[in-house]
């Protein structure tokens, strides 16, 4: 038995704060009792005077699957309280489909999560089987609807993911090769969720200019599926859009008031990060081969410079994340350079298209507005970094979206609805099952933390150094990470397959 006193617990379901101490036994929660049971006990006693203890944080928006065989700490996350990452998001889960890199091997989910397991990861691990894994898996990058046969091999891949424990399944409509799917395609996978408590979450087709047909398509296709919506970093992307939040919030509003389980993550950042390709205006924002197409003719390159002004994009103001060139914007480095931004972004697109860049396109009030909806839960959309590794450099939301968001939503909210909507809201929206609460017979997955020291430091500059405040993390009863002992990681996470109800 283990007790944990002194400290006040926020018990993730945002009712009020109080004081009172957590005894548990073995992985789980076995009761909480008043102050001054542990001056008695026959227990391990865990100080937490001073701190706020919560359920361990849940990620509900990471694309770790890949790296966290690499590096199974996955301390990026730990250190924040977060105790299970929500991965495959964005319509992208290698996890789900046959593997091979020379390293790991799979042939499906329930592989990849014994491999998982077997490298005992820092925390805990959950996916989605994402559309753009199963299509590429199947028929590559064709930009074409699929056969009767291809769409019996993606159901195949989809159902056999779901069973072995999926929690629903994604889409990220701006990608190679979902962007080439249509309603049509999408809706019959999505059938496969009919009848389950799986979710269809979503990085929409649009989150700009066509914001409010992709919000419709979406809503379309978790309709006909009758499942839950999850739709991913929702945002109104580009200043010329920003007037469209109201509108948008009420069609989701009205969409639950009807019935329908809607929900949305949010980093509480207003730059994006994605591939440098995404500056490109149609049409060759459809282009697999733009790397190529570049290379074979100064025509090419002309015309690319040329339609980079037509970008959604505000170009000059992009921040590129990788190479030397690191933390700086466009517009600087084409200043220095005496070349257009045009022509920089051409040059970085066809030296290396994937490369990652932060795209300034959200609005600081509307970021707030959404923030505060009750239904919008904590996401990083971002993969774990190594936070020794000045190389692994990456968007500041991959250290600070806990802290940062724990603070946006407290001053708003008050810290228990912040800390809801970083435990027992995702937990509800992905069915994972006895997380998110601190409740007995409820996994003790769990954070100490000093809210007044909750803080990231991460910039857009390279400087990715660890996020302080959390005191101790707990994994299924056991210490996973205790400020005191910095350097070691318990590593007690595990694959959670998530059940059909
Ligand atoms: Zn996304």
């Amino acid at each position: 038995m283990k007790v944990i006193c002194g400290a006040t617990i926020c018990d993730g379901s945002g009712g009020p704060l109080r004081q009172g101490e957590v005894v548990l036994d073995g992985d789980v929660i076995a009761e909480i009792v008043a102050p001054g049971y542990c001056a008695t006990a026959d227990a391990e006693v865990i100080d937490g005077a001073g701190m706020l203890l919560a359920p361990g944080f849940i990620d509900a928006h990471a694309h770790s699957e890949t790296k966290m065989l690499q590096h199974p700490e996955n301390r990026t996350k730990l250190l924040q309280g977060v105790t299970t990452e929500v991965n495959g998001n964005c319509g992208s889960s290698p996890s789900c489909v046959p593997h091979d890199d020379g390293d790991f091997r799979w042939q499906s989910l329930a592989g990849y999560a014994a491999l998982l397991d077997s490298l005992r990861p820092g925390l805990n691990s959950m996916t989605l089987c994402g559309h753009n894994s199963v299509r590429a898996a199947v028929m590559g990058n064709d930009q074409r609807a699929p056969t009767a046969a291809e769409m019996a091999k993606m159901k195949a891949l989809l159902a056999a993911a779901l069973a072995d424990g999926a929690a629903g399944f994604s889409t990220g409509l701006i990608y190679f090769p979902g962007k080439f799917s249509s309603v049509v395609e999408l809706i019959e996978l999505a059938s496969l969720l009919k009848g389950t408590s799986k979710v269809y979450a979503t990085h929409m087709r649009s989150e700009g200019d066509d914001l409010e047909a992709a919000l419709a398509e979406a809503l379309a296709i978790a309709s006909s599926a009758a499942c839950r919506l999850q739709l991913s970093h929702l945002k109104t992307n580009s200043e010329r859009n920003w007037h469209k939040l109201p509108a948008v919030l009420a069609r989701i509003e009205a969409a639950r008031a009807a019935g329908m389980e809607v929900f949305a993550d949010r980093y509480p950042y207003v730059y994006s990060c994605t591939n440098l390709r995404q500056a490109l205006p149609a049409p060759y924002d459809l282009m697999p081969g733009i790397q190529q197409y570049l290379r074979d003719s100064a025509e090419h390159q002309a015309e690319v410079v040329a339609a980079l002004s037509r970008s959604q994009r505000d170009v000059a103001a992009t921040i590129l994340m990788e190479s030397a060139l690191r933390g700086r914007t466009l517009g600087d480095v084409a200043t220095e350079r005496g070349i257009s931004v045009g022509q920089l972004c051409m040059e970085l697109i066809m030296a290396a298209p994937g490369q990652h860049a932060a795209f300034l396109g959200m609005s600081e009030t509307n970021m707030r507005e959404i923030l505060r909806q009750p239904w919008v839960c904590a996401g990083s959309d971002n993969v774990s970094l190594q936070l020794d590794d000045a190389n692994d450099f990456g968007h500041p939301r991959a250290v600070g979206t806990f802290p940062v968001f724990f603070h946006m939503v407290a001053e708003a909210l008050g810290p228990a609805e912040a800390v809801r909507k970083m435990t027992s809201l995702p937990a509800a929206v992905f069915n994972i099952p006895r997380r998110g609460l601190i409740k007995p017979g409820y996994v003790a997955d769990l954070v100490l933390f000093s809210p007044e020291h909750y803080a990231s430091h991460a910039d857009y500059a390279g400087n990715n150094q660890a996020p302080e405040g959390v005191q101790m993390v707990m994994v299924a009863g056991k210490t996973a990470w205790d400020a005191r002992r910095p350097d070691d990681v318990g590593r007690h996470g595990h694959f959670i397959p998530i059940p059909a109800r």
